[in-house]
C-alpha cells in the first residue's frame, strides 16, 4: 500500500467483496445502513445487526430491490442481550456460512452532552456496555468464525472525541477512547499468528440522527450524507486493506 494512501479515496471495483460474508451492528439506520446497502451493492453477504427489525427489514427490502444477495437479519439489542443470544448469531452465521470475512462494530449509543462532574452513574454505565462491553462481547463470540475466513478484518467505530477529549462528551468520549484501545490490543493479539485484521475507523461529521442529537442547532445541508462515507469502510471491510491492521482511519478529510 502507498503510503500517502487515503482509505477514503478508496475506489472499490463493483464486485470487491463478492464471496465476503459481513456482519454490522446498527446496520438499520444512520451509517451502519449506509455501509450495509454499499456492501451489498458490491457483492457481499450481509448480516444485519440491530435492536429495531423493522429498520433491518426495510434495508433488507433495500438490499433485495438492488439485486443484491438477501441479508439475514440478527435482531440485537446490545444494551440487553444475554450471553445465549451473542451464542446463537455466532452459532446461526457458523451454520449458514462456516465463517465471517468481516465485522463492523458501528453501533453505538452518545448519552447525554453534560459535564463529567454531573454525569448521570447509571447512564454511563449504559453507554460504556452498549459501545465498549458489548462490542467487545461480540467480538470475542466470533471469533472462531472471523479464524475461519482466509481474510477476516474486525472494524471498531471511533470518534474524533475518542482521540482528543473535549468538554461535555462525558461516557461517549470515554467509550470511545476504550474502543481504540480495544481496537489495537486485538490487533497486537492477533498479528503474525491469524489473517484476522483489526482497526479502527472515525466517519467524521455525518448526517445522521445521532449527529442531530448532539448538534441540534447546526445546519444539516453542511453535513456529508452516510451514503458519502463508505469508501474507507469498504477499503477496511474487504481485500484492499489486507495486511494493514493496528491502525485508526478518518472517512473523511480532516475539517
Ligand atoms: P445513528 O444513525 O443514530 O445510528 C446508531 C445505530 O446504533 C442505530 O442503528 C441504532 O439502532 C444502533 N443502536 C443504538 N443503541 C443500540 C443498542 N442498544 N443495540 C443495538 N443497536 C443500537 O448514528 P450514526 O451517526 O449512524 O452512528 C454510527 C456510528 O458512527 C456510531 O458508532 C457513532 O458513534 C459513530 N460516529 C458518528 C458520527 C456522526 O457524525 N454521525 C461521528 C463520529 C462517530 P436503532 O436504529 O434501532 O436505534
Amino acid at each position: 500500500m502507498n503510503a500517502t494512501f487515503e482509505p477514503r479515496l478508496h475506489r472499490a471495483a463493483p464486485d470487491e467483496l463478492a464471496g465476503r460474508v459481513i456482519a454490522i451492528t446498527g446496520a438499520g439506520d444512520g451509517i451502519g445502513r449506509a455501509v450495509a446497502v454499499t456492501c451489498a451493492a458490491h457483492g457481499a453477504e450481509v448480516v444485519l445487526l440491530g435492536r429495531t427489525v423493522g429498520k433491518l427489514e426495510k434495508v433488507y427490502d433495500e438490499i433485495v430491490a438492488a439485486g443484491g444477495v438477501a441479508p439475514i437479519i440478527a435482531p440485537l439489542d446490545l444494551e440487553k442481550a444475554t450471553a445465549h443470544e451473542y451464542d446463537a448469531i455466532a452459532a446461526a452465521i457458523g451454520t449458514r456460512y462456516g465463517r465471517l470475512d468481516g465485522l463492523l462494530h458501528n453501533a453505538s449509543l452518545l448519552g447525554d452532552l453534560s459535564p463529567i462532574e454531573h454525569y448521570d452513574v447509571p447512564l454511563f454505565t449504559r453507554v460504556l456496555h452498549v459501545n465498549v462491553t458489548a462490542a467487545f462481547a461480540l467480538t470475542q463470540v466470533l471469533l472462531a468464525q472471523l479464524r475461519a475466513s482466509p481474510d477476516a478484518s474486525v472494524v471498531f467505530t471511533s470518534s474524533s472525541v475518542g482521540r482528543r477529549g473535549r468538554a461535555y462528551w462525558g461516557a461517549y468520549a470515554v467509550s470511545k477512547f476504550a474502543i481504540e484501545g480495544l481496537s489495537q490490543v486485538l490487533a497486537d493479539e492477533l498479528a503474525g499468528t491469524t489473517a484476522v485484521r483489526v482497526n479502527a475507523i472515525n466517519p467524521g461529521a455525518t448526517r445522521t440522527a445521532m449527529r442531530r442529537a448532539a448538534y441540534p442547532a447546526e445546519d444539516p445541508a453542511r453535513l456529508a450524507m452516510p451514503a458519502d462515507i463508505t469508501a474507507a469502510y469498504v477499503f477496511l471491510l474487504g481485500p484492499a486493506s489486507k495486511g494493514m491492521t493496528g491502525q485508526s482511519v478518518d472517512a473523511q478529510a480532516p475539517r
